[in-house]
């Protein structure tokens, strides 16, 4: 597969502050992989999202993305690769309407506008939000507001989606809403999704998952290795997913019930198969 970002050994420490914000941090990720990044706050998360972007370098260690070291010459051809999206959709608007907004990005680069009113008209497609093209963007909902910040990263064409607790300040409909979005968008676009999450049945649906902890990487794994570290996550202040603790809850009763299981569906046919239809 091929590595679209490759962070090794980074450290970074914030002026003033005592100790690291990221230490010895080092991992890869692969094009098309949906990677949920965990860890409580202040495990430096939003550092690392913010060192992808050139909004940080690194002090030690070295950080490449599309195969351009990060560094102040290559910031702004890095920014073309990776669009963020962060956690408060009121902080994300430059534009008075949802059609300068996303039209930003792309004067920023210089694209023509003939080109550039197909694209912002094709993004709000995707995201669908095209008969919003007009409005203010504080009329729109949170999950409208995160969907238009959405469709100002993908008319910019980049290949990875760094999306920061984006859907943190939204209620689970908004929430449900975004992700799909970005989820039938990955598909479309082969993107590859790098998601800052408190969101366990995200993070579970995710192809892997990176825990935080301290500035440095605690662990990672798919899904099933991470949740099955489950007392390990806890101390961490972290939360388990609900059918991992249902599962634990059950063993702890003497109901035999696989380790392996991870959601609820996959939770109810083993209960379902092993204990009901007898
Ligand atoms: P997370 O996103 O996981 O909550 P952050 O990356 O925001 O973590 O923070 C990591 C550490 O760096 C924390 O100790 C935090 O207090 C510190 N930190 C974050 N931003 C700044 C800043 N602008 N100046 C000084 N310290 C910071
Ligand atoms: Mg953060």
């Amino acid at each position: 597969m091929e590595k679209l970002i490759s962070v090794k050994n980074v450290y970074f420490q914030y002026p003033g502050q005592e100790g690291y914000a990221l230490e010895n941090v080092t991992f890869d990720v692969f094009a098309g992989e949906w990677v949920a990044l965990v860890g409580h706050n202040g495990s430096g998360k939003s550092t690392l999202a913010k060192m992808l972007n050139g909004l940080h370098f690194p002090q030690k260690g070295s950080v490449e993305v599309c195969g351009y070291e990060l560094n102040e010459q290559n910031i702004w051809e890095i920014r073309k690769h990776i669009g963020m999206v962060f956690q408060n959709p009121d902080n994300q608007f430059v534009g008075t309407t949802v059609e300068d907004d996303v039209a930003f990005g792309l004067e920023n680069q210089g694209i023509p506008r003939e080109e550039m009113v197909n694209r912002v008209i094709e993004a709000l497609k995707h995201v669908k939000m095209e008969q919003f093209l007009n409005q203010e963007p504080h009329h729109l909902s949170g999950g409208q507001k995160q969907r238009v910040a959405i469709a100002s990263v993908l008319a910019l064409r980049p290949s990875i989606i760094l999306l920061d607790e984006a859907t943190s300040m939204l209620d689970p409909k908004g929430r449900a809403e975004v992700i799909e979005t970005v989820k039938t968008l990955k598909e479309r676009y082969q993107l590859t999704v790098i998601s800052i999450t408190h969101d366990l049945e995200e993070a579970v649906k995710a192809d892997r998952v990176i825990v935080m902890n301290g500035g440095k990487v605690f662990s990672e794994g798919v899904p099933k290795e991470i949740f099955g570290l489950d007392e390990q996550l806890v101390q961490l202040g972290l939360d388990i997913p609900f059918a991992v603790k249902l599962r634990k809850a059950l063993q702890e009763k003497g109901i035999s019930v696989s380790s392996q299981l991870m959601n609820e569906e996959e939770l109810v046919n083993e209960l379902w198969t092993l204990h009901c239809s007898k």
